[in-house]
Parts: C-alpha cells; sequence; structure tokens
C-alpha cells in the first residue's frame, strides 16, 4: 500500500470526497512512492471556505503577533530544513545540495517577512487641507491562491506564502501534482510555529482544483509560477473573474560570451546553471551564445568540464539527478533527436546514460551539449527544460542581442565579458526581466523582485520584495477632520482644498 497524499485544511491533514488520485514517483528509481489526491470541485470548495473561515480573526491579529509567528516558522524551518530538502530531492530527484539551496532561498523570503512592520506603513499627511488629514492603509486581500510548478516545490511557494501571511490574508497552496509532500511539510511547520488553524491549507490536485481556485468568488488573488501556456490561462481566467493575478511563465534563458571574457569562468557558468537541476530551473542556461572566434575554445572548455559530472540519485553525493517523471525525461530526449536530425552538432550526447540495480528504471538523461544550434531548429525555439545546453554561433555582439530581443520569452538571462562597456550597453538594451553580469543564474534577492518580461510573466507585479507586498495588499486612503469642523452649509461642488 503507497501513503495518500492528502490536503491539508483549517490545520490537520483532509482526505476529501474524491476518489481520483495521481502516482508520485522517486524519479531516481521509478519507483511509486505514494498517491496524491486530486481534489473535486467540492473538496478545493471545502479547503477554499476553511481559509475564509481564519481569515477575520488573522486579519485583525496584531502585526506583532503574526510577526512573532513569522520569527518562530523561520527558525523552525532554519532548524530543520534538511527533512524539506529529503523531501524534495525524493519527489523531485535534485541533489541535496541543491533541494537545501532552495529551501535557502525559500527562507530568505521568510526572513524579509518578518520585517513587514516597515514594509506595512503607511503614510499621513497633517493638514491636508485646512485641519483636514489624509492617511493611507495598506490591508489584505483575503483568501488569496498560490499555485506552483513541480521545480521547487519550497521555495515558488516561499516567493508568495510568507508575505501574504505576514499582511494578514490567507492561503490555499496548490503544489504541483509531481511533488505535492513539501507543501504539507510546510503546513505542519506553521502549525508548530503558532499559525492559526486555516490561515495556511494546502489544496491538491489538477486542472479540477486550479479551475475551482480561479473562479471562486471567495478568492481574491493568484500566484501562479509554471509554463507560459498555463500561465496565459490562469492569468486570462482570473483576471476574467475579477481577481488579482500574478503569472509567471516559462523561458528560454540565453548568455553571451563575448570574445574578451574569460573563457574559464564563463565555461563553469554554462556548466553550472545549464546542468544543475537537470535544466529543471526557470532560471537555467539553456542557450549559450557564442559571440566571435571563440565557440570552439568555449565548447571545449564546456565539454571538458561537463565530462567531469556525476549523473546519479540525488541521496548519493552526485553532481545531478535524474528528470521528474519518465514522460518528461522522453521528451527531452525527443528534442535532442530533433536537434541532431536538423542537423546540429552533439558534442556529448546524455540519452546514452544508464544505471542499473534500483537506478535501473529511474528517469535518467545526461547532460547535453549540441553546437551549430540555429534559431529554427525546436531545440532553440521551445522551452526543453532539461540538461541540454545548445550553442549558437554569432559574428557579433549585435547579432547575439537581437537574438535574445526575439525571443518571446524574457525571464533571465546573462554576459561573460570584461568591457564594463559592452556590460552596461547589454543591461540597457536587452528585453529581460533579470540580467546576470558575469553571473549566470541572476536570481534577486528576497528584498528585490523576481519576475520576467513578455511571455515569462503575465501581470504587472514580479514576485516578493516590495513588489509582492503590494501584490498582496490593497491602499486604503483616508481623509479626515476632527478639529473645527466647519459648517459650510450645503455645498454641491466638488470638494476644494484650502
Ligand atoms: P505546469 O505549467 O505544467 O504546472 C504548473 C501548475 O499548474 C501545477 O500546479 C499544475 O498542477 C497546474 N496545471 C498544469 N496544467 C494545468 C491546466 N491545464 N490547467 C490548470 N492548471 C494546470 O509547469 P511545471 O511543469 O510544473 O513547471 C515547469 C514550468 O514552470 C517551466 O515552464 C518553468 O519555466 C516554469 N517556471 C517558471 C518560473 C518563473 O519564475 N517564471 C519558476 C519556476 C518554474
Amino acid at each position: 500500500m503507497t501513503p495518500t497524499i492528502s490536503h491539508w485544511r483549517a490545520g490537520a491533514p483532509f482526505t476529501g470526497e474524491s476518489p481520483e488520485t495521481a502516482p508520485v514517483t522517486n524519479p531516481a528509481t521509478g519507483a511509486v512512492t505514494g498517491r496524491v489526491a486530486l481534489a473535486s470541485v467540492d473538496d478545493a470548495r471545502a479547503v477554499i471556505d476553511a481559509a475564509a473561515a481564519a481569515l477575520p480573526a488573522w486579519r485583525d491579529t496584531s502585526i506583532t503577533k503574526r510577526t512573532a509567528v513569522l520569527f518562530a516558522f523561520r527558525e523552525l524551518l532554519n532548524q530543520r530544513k534538511s527533512e524539506l530538502a529529503e523531501i524534495i530531492t525524493r519527489e523531485h530527484g535534485k541533489v541535496l545540495s541543491d533541494a537545501l539551496g532552495e529551501v535557502g532561498r525559500g527562507q530568505e523570503v521568510v526572513e524579509f517577512a518578518c520585517g513587514i512592520p516597515s514594509l506595512l506603513k503607511g503614510g499621513y499627511t497633517e493638514n491636508a487641507s485646512t485641519g483636514v488629514d489624509v492617511h493611507s492603509v495598506q490591508q489584505p486581500l483575503g483568501v488569496v491562491g498560490v499555485i506552483s510548478p513541480f521545480n521547487f516545490p519550497a521555495m515558488v511557494p516561499m516567493w508568495f506564502f510568507p508575505i501574504a501571511i505576514a499582511a494578514g490574508n490567507t492561503v490555499v497552496l496548490k503544489p504541483s501534482e509531481k511533488d505535492p509532500s513539501a507543501a504539507l511539510w510546510m503546513a505542519q511547520l506553521w502549525k508548530e510555529a503558532g499559525l492559526p488553524d486555516g490561515v495556511f491549507n494546502v489544496l491538491q490536485g489538477d486542472k479540477t482544483a486550479v479551475d475551482e481556485l480561479l473562479t471562486n468568488p471567495t478568492v481574491k488573488a493568484i500566484s501562479f509560477v509554471g509554463s507560459t501556456p498555463i500561465a496565459q490561462y490562469v492569468y486570462a481566467t482570473a483576471t476574467a473573474a475579477g481577481k488579482r493575478v500574478q503569472a509567471l511563465g516559462g523561458a528560454k534563458n540565453h548568455a553571451i560570451v563575448l570574445p574578451d571574457a574569460d573563457l574559464d569562468l564563463a565555461a563553469d557558468a554554462m556548466v553550472n546553471a545549464g546542468f544543475g537541476s537537470a535544466g529543471e530551473r526557470c532560471m537555467a542556461i539553456s542557450v549559450c551564445v557564442a559571440v566571435g572566434d571563440i565557440a570552439d575554445e568555449l565548447v571545449a572548455k564546456i565539454a571538458e568540464r561537463t565530462r567531469t559530472l556525476n549523473t546519479g540519485d540525488g541521496t548519493t553525493g552526485a553532481d545531478m539527478g535524474p528528470l521528474v517523471t519518465k514522460a518528461h525525461r522522453d521528451k527531452v530526449a525527443s528534442y535532442v533527436d530533433a536537434g541532431e536530425a536538423a542537423g546540429a552538432t552533439l558534442v556529448l550526447d546524455g540519452r546514452t546514460l544508464a544505471h542499473s540495480g534500483d537506478l535501473a528504471d529511474g528517469f535518467w538523461l545526461g547532460p547535453t551539449l549540441i553546437d551549430h544550434v540555429t534559431p529554427d531548429m525546436s531545440i532553440y525555439t521551445d522551452e526543453i527544460f532539461g540538461p541540454v545546453l545548445s550553442v549558437v554561433r554569432v559574428p557579433s555582439y549585435d547579432e547575439a542581442l537581437t537574438l535574445i530581443n526575439a525571443s518571446p520569452y524574457g525571464n533571465g538571462t546573462a554576459i561573460f565579458t570584461n568591457d564594463g562597456g559592452a556590460a552596461r550597453r547589454f543591461e540597457v538594451e536587452v528585453e529581460v526581466g533579470m540580467v546576470g553580469i558575469n553571473v549566470p543564474i541572476p536570481v534577486p534577492m528576497s528584498y528585490y523582485s523576481f519576475g520576467g518580461w513578455k511571455a515569462s510573466l503575465f501581470g504587472d507585479l514580479h514576485a516578493h520584495g516590495t513588489q509582492g507586498v503590494t501584490f498582496f495588499t490593497r491602499t486604503k486612503a483616508v481623509t479626515t477632520r476632527w478639529l473645527d469642523p466647519s459648517h459650510g452649509g450645503l455645498n454641491l461642488g466638488f470638494p476644494q482644498n484650502a
């Protein structure tokens, strides 16, 4: 009997009425380790209703008391993050050190949210008009939904829920059905930290659960992260239902290497950012744009480093783990087939990787390096989301920039150069939301905001930082007259300040 991975409602596991479940696998062994509940519409409503029931008391809880719970959550998370990392590795496949890194970046957002008293301060203007004062307050939205992807089962939800909760909202998290257990672990941790029941809830499921969150009138806002087609659908559906939405989508991140760059630094960066987490990161570098005559040398350096990587079970010290599911592994491999058939040069072929014994049925694909890729190939145009690094050769910076700006995606990008002027020009000219200069994965700190441009984000506000606070609150401006109320009599004119 494999365990059922349930919902979390009002501070306790919740089975729901739906008999539907989906398998959850350990990608390193291929074994089914559990079955996740797939919510019916009624199950989703029951979870949303629990969040609504908890709202009035939580919204009215003092900022001091809310912040105390945030600090307690942060302490528990910091003490026990290795437990969460193990859960992530077991269901996602990424190596343990990477899983710990993900938790650490999520924890930084919790730490940011501990500063909510300063972040929520409104403004006050005395004597805006004679004897009239004006102040503004930031109030919570209500019940908010967070819908997250498989590739960061802890960090991506933590981009949102610490700030939402700190600001006085209640949350329904719908994690990916591929790795749903991290969400339940975090729910239990909130309970231990003293969060009142119903403030943080987990709704397991697929499109049925998502659609209910997008359309249920009790839910006031949606923070979504996933692939571009679903992000677009979520944005259109939830905004049509009158909700505030931020929907972060897919990516195809390019790194330009200029001829003057330190090629050893650039090669290290390409390998780390191309193959870390088996390329299943929205900030992974999937296209290396080699400018001028450095391509042969750069490709040789990348290949030399990539050959040293050990792909294996993430719990045993490997550099890179398996892909998340067999279907995803096969899809990624099919892009390599297509690139080869289209005439690109396979430098390193990960399709041949195999393991024996317990790992024989894991979802393995080794790091793959493919050169002489051109912009018409599907391996270039599509988000592959696997350990496949394409090299595109261009003669000049201008052509490299044109290539990036022509991409429908605009999540992350990087430039490698020793020329400050070129780097500055790139920073100004590139149409991408997050830019690295000699930094391949420029994930912003929690007190900046995370978000791409173009088809990588639908909505106006990015995740966390002050934009996150803006997203999870709405402003109320109050105009007050107490002293010397003037009895000016009837005056139907528009109020004038004096
Ligand atoms: P996905 O779009 O398949 O799923 C994301 C979420 O949407 C999951 O919770 C899933 O259950 C739900 N979902 C899937 N299909 C749906 C449908 N038809 N209707 C309603 N809901 C649906 O994404 P994924 O494969 O889990 O994650 C990988 C993708 O996420 C990649 O495209 C990656 O670039 C992107 N991503 C983006 C960022 C970012 O910050 N921009 C960060 C992480 C991941």
